[in-house]
């Protein structure tokens, strides 16, 4: 994936928007206004007038761009609000809540067919928000109930398809494993090495559990996804304290997106279990139901393995 983080393309590093612990899927939008096919380097300073144009709309009063993520026709995708933060796109808060929103550079007249690049960035940026925020296995429009013809009818066309990667190549991103043809639910929790109920659960599948070719099915921790190094123990982690494990623990807050809580400068990867580390952990521990019994923000063995594998 071709991914550029906020402060790459001139955002503050994170968004004010609010935490979203999961959502039921991913929304695609287009922006449905004259739009011209442009080179790569001129991308940047559109989704920045995008963030502009929202920011000084009092109607909507936004606090930020309203999209999760931006793909351009070169198939780089912009984070956005980002993973676990609730989008400001989808028309009302019940929809905002719901489900992620990704806007394709894409307009009504101009560059009115997605390219190849696009529709490969799109479906990174969904198993990007299924991945680091939680998202259901649900693809839809904007259109899909609310009234509006975003985002047009060749991208609703495509994301009615499932939103397929061009070509019918699928690249599976980490932790993914697609259904084949005769694949039974329990076939493949064998061969993953996981229970079904936990297979079913980790992709919100509800009986008859019915699966299809093609369909991605994320793989639960502890199945042949990452595998999480060993748990270095709970002494590793102590307020104010170093110790190299941190650096490990900090590796699994940035990849699934748990950075909110910063020094103003972003969150870095670094050895010392700062208030910052235990505040982020909190947020992970609560977006967790195996978790969020108990989020007192220090790692044990069940939040090292799920952060890291
Ligand atoms: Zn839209
Ligand atoms: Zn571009």
């Amino acid at each position: 994936m071709k991914f550029i983080q906020r402060e790459d393309w001139g955002a503050p590093a994170s968004s004010p928007a609010a935490y979203l612990p999961s959502a039921h899927g991913v929304k695609i939008h287009y922006l449905g206004t004259a739009y011209s096919s442009r080179a790569h380097d001129k991308c940047d300073d559109y989704v920045r007038s995008i963030r502009a144009e929202h920011l000084a709309n009092k109607q909507e009063n936004y606090v930020d761009i309203a999209y999760s993520a931006v793909v351009c026709e070169h198939g780089h995708v912009y984070e956005g609000r980002g993973a676990h933060k609730r989008t400001g796109a989808n028309g009302n808060q019940e929809l905002n809540i719901r489900d992620y929103a990704v806007c394709a550079l894409l307009g009504s007249s101009g560059l009115v067919t997605p390219p190849d690049a696009m529709l490969s960035g799109l479906r990174d940026a969904i198993e990007w928000l299924r991945r680091d925020g939680s998202a259901g296995d649900w693809i839809g429009g904007h259109r899909d109930g609310y009234a509006t013809l975003c985002p047009g009818n060749r991208l609703y066309a495509w994301v009615q398809k499932g939103a397929p990667r061009p070509g019918g190549t699928t690249t599976p991103a980490e932790g993914v494993y697609t259904v084949k043809s005769g694949d039974t639910l329990s076939a493949i929790a064998r061969r993953l090495d996981v229970s079904w109920p936990e297979l079913a659960k980790a992709n919100n599948l509800r009986a008859p559990y019915t699966i299809h070719p093609g369909q991605e099915l994320k793989i639960p921790a502890g199945g042949i996804g990452r595998e999480a190094p060993a748990f270095p123990g709970t002494s590793s982690f102590v307020l104010g304290k170093s110790n190299p494990a941190v650096t490990t623990l900090d590796g699994g807050l940035i990849r699934k997106g748990f950075t909110r809580h910063h020094d103003g400068n972003g969150y870095q990867a670094g050895p010392v279990f700062t208030e910052y580390t235990r505040l982020n952990i909190a947020d992970f521990q609560r977006s967790r139901s195996e978790l969020s019994g108990d989020p007192d923000g220090y790692p044990g063995p069940l939040t090292w393995q799920l952060l890291l594998s």
